[in-house]
Formats: structure tokens, sequence, C-alpha cells
């Protein structure tokens, strides 16, 4: 048996980060972290397209959803952005913004802040055991951890394991496990940050296109939430940040509008038709918007609004037929029919439920001497350096307070 003071179960973002964090509060802490990959950190090095978005300009708990959301400020305001970087500075990490208000390791390799978390927590003297994999979790005097071939004790234990996204990269439901076994109300993970499925006859002949936009969520015909950027279409789904930032809230049932253009209205749209069919009225139809749409996508918006045949000229479209084109380019539909699974996810919504949680100290409020942070807390961010963010303040929070 391996008695430690506090064992944090995660070598992820916020398990480290909690590891450091404790140990250079209280020196003298012994701290075990129990990581069930070969090596820790292994998701943080495919974020960000293997550069680690780790932060942004602008966080605040606008860009979250989740039971934690409205606490989550008070830990937002503990650790905003200038604090977090200051911290990274501290431990020797040199960071840079984009023009997108996302920060990167100024080396731009998500591989330069795991060695820095790596080497911070070995020189702290936190010890951290790979390849464990967990067996039990029981607290009765202390909490004690059963791996395939270790038993760790400890007085207090940090839940750091993340969520079920991508489980190549160590993506599990483990939190869900522990925390419910511990007497915690769980909010199920559900896969977020990914690619949403829908249903379209369009799709097949847009594929591989990628088109920039305003996308609206919509539930019973109401806008629930809108996004701008650039939209791409894929066989079966549609991606693209602005996608994967509505796929937080999206459900089947609901409905992707996207407006192509949205820096002219529908009646400037209508005109410009109506000047084009002029212009290129020996022209086949699908000709309508030369030097407004791409070629495919004009073709999609032409069948949508009813005009099929594009053996026709432009001259032979009726004004009907083009007031319909600028409704349709204006706000293309395309039915949800769910996402694309925790596989393809880099996130999740659920986790342990916000009201059990103290946010100034990331304790339990059900469950003595124990910690959550990071993923296992139900709150979800958007795009843009908004989770790892979250994770990395989080687990210092849950650290300084062990
Ligand atoms: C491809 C991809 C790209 C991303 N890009 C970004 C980005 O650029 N910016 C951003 O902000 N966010 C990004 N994210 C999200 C971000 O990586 C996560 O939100 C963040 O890592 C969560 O930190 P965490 O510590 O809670 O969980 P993790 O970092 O997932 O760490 C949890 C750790 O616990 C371990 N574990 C799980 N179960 C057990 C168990 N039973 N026993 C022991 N160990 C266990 C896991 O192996 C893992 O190492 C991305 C995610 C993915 C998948």
């Amino acid at each position: 048996m391996e008695l430690y003071d506090a064992l944090i179960i995660g070598g992820g973002a916020s398990g480290l980060l909690c590891a450091i964090a404790a140990k250079r509060k209280n020196p003298l802490l012994r701290v075990a972290v129990i990581e069930k990959n070969d090596r820790v950190g292994k998701k943080l090095l495919s974020t960000g397209n293997g550069r680690c978005n780790l932060t942004h300009t602008a966080v605040d708990s606008s860009h979250y959803t989740g039971s934690f959301r409205r606490q989550s400020q008070s830990v937002l305001d503990r650790f905003g952005t200038a604090e977090l970087l200051a911290y990274f500075r501290r431990l020797g990490l040199l960071t840079s913004c984009d023009s997108e208000g996302r920060y990167y390791p100024l080396c731009r390799q998500a591989s330069a802040v795991l060695d820095v978390l790596r080497f911070n927590c070995e020189a702290a003297g936190a010890e951290v055991f790979c390849s464990q994999t967990i067996r039990s979790v029981k607290h009765r005097e202390r909490y004690t951890v059963t791996t395939a071939d270790r038993v760790f004790c400890a007085d207090k234990l940090v839940v750091a394991a993340g969520s079920k996204a991508s489980p190549k990269l160590g993506g599990s439901g483990s939190a869900a496990d522990i925390l419910k076994n511990l007497g915690h109300r769980f909010v199920p993970f559900s896969p977020a940050l990914c690619p949403v499925l829908v249903q379209s006859g369009l799709l097949k002949g847009l594929k591989g296109l990628r088109a920039q936009g305003k996308v609206t969520l919509l539930r019973d015909g109401k806008a629930v939430r809108a996004e701008y950027g650039e939209v791409q279409f894929n066989e079966q789904n549609l991606s693209g940040i602005c996608v994967f930032n509505l796929s937080l809230y999206a459900h089947g049932g609901d409905v992707l509008a996207l407006d192509l253009l949205p820096d002219i209205s529908e009646k400037e749209l209508n005109i410009l038709l109506l000047q084009n069919k002029k212009t290129y009225a020996a022209l086949t139809a699908d000709n309508l918007f030369t030097g407004i749409l791409q070629k495919r996508m004009a073709q999609a918006v032409l069948k949508t609004a009813g005009c099929t045949d594009f053996a026709k000229n432009c001259a032979g479209c009726t004004d009907a037929e083009l007031q319909r084109a600028a409704q349709t380019a204006k706000s293309m539909c395309f039915s949800v029919t769910g996402n694309e699974g925790f596989d393809r996810a880099q996130a999740c919504t659920g986790g342990v439920y916000g009201g059990e949680i103290d946010e100034k100290t990331m304790r339990s409020k059900k469950q003595k001497n124990l910690w959550v942070c990071g993923e296992a807390v139900d709150l979800c961010g958007e795009c843009g350096g908004y989770n790892l963010h979250f994770a990395f303040a989080s687990g210092i929070i849950a650290g300084e307070n062990l």
C-alpha cells in the first residue's frame, strides 16, 4: 500500500496543473498522479491542431454552457487570461496571441506545453504513475484507489479524469463512475464541439465545399444561437468552428439555417439577381449567382428554390424564382439528426452537477476531502481555448486548496 496526502486521478490538463499548484503551495504535501495511459497529457498534444490553443483574450462565462456555468465566473474572475498567462510564465512557458484572440505557446507546439507541465510536476516532487488501470475507488477513513498492480491511499482525492471525448486520446467515463459512487449527481456526458449530422439531399452536391456565412440554430422555428464563420460541407454532416460551437446546443429535430450572404439583405440580393438575369440573359440559369456564390453552391441554392432546370437560360427564370433563390441563399436549412459522437468530439457537455461543487475551491460539497476539476465538471466551453482555460484554472484552484 502506498500512502500519500493527495491522489489525483487523471494526468491531463487539469490534473497536471493541480499537482503542480499543490506542490508549489505546500512542498511537503505528498501528491500522486494516477494516469491510465502510458504517458500523461496525450490529449493535450492534439489540441489546437498540435499547437495547443490554451486560452483566449476574452474568457468569461458567456462562452460556456452547463450547470456550473454561473459559478464558473468566480473561477474565471480569480484565474482570468492574464493570471493564467502569468502562471504559465512562472512555469517557464512563453505564449503569444493570434489575430482572433487565441493564445498559443510562442513556439506553436503543444508538446512544449506538455513538457513544461511534466518537468514542473517532476521538479516540484509530485509522483506520476502511468499505465494504471483503476479497479476501484473507495472512501472510508481515507480514499483507497486500487489499480491492477497497486493500492494507493490518501486523505484527499482529486477527480481530474476528464470526459468521454476522444477515447483514443484518453477520453473515458471514469469520472462519472467514480463520482456517482461517491454520492454525486452526474449529468451524463454528451459529445460536443464536433461535426453536426444533418439530413439534406443537397449534401452530395456540396461535399468538400467551404463557405463563409452566418449559421443560426433554430428550435421550433425560433433562433437559439447564431455563429459566423466558415462552414464545411461533408457527406453527412456540417463542420467548421461555427458549427462546432453550435454543436454544444444542437439536438435532433433542430435546424441549422445558413445565411450565405450575411452582409447584404434579401432585398439587395434580389435586385442583384434581377440585374444578373439581364446581364447573363443568354447563359444557363446556374450563372445567376455569378460573382456572388461558388457555382456548385449556386446550383444547390437554385435547386432548393425549385429552379431545377439549369438547361434554360437566365432570361427564362421568372421573378418569383429569383425571389425564392434570394430567400434560399439567405436561409438554407439543414435538419439536424444528431452529432458525430465521442470519437470526433473535442469536448463533452455533462459532468458532476455544478451545485455540488464549491467554486471557490473546486471542493465537493457532498463528500469530505474530495475535489473535482476540468471536464469532469458540468461545464463545456466553445472553441477558442475556453476548455483548456477552465481545465487549467480549475486544476490550479483545486491544487491550491488541497
Ligand atoms: C482533438 C482535440 C483538440 C482540442 N483542442 C483544444 C484547444 O485547442 N483548446 C482548448 O481549449 N481545448 C481543446 N480541446 C479540449 C481540451 O483538450 C479538454 O477540454 C481538456 O484537455 C480537458 O482537460 P481535463 O484535464 O479535464 O481532461 P484531459 O486533458 O482529457 O485529462 C484527463 C486525463 O485523465 C485520464 N484518465 C481518464 N480516466 C482515467 C482513469 N480511470 N484512471 C486514470 N486516468 C484516467 C486520461 O487518460 C487523461 O490523461 C481539444 C480536445 C481534443 C480531443
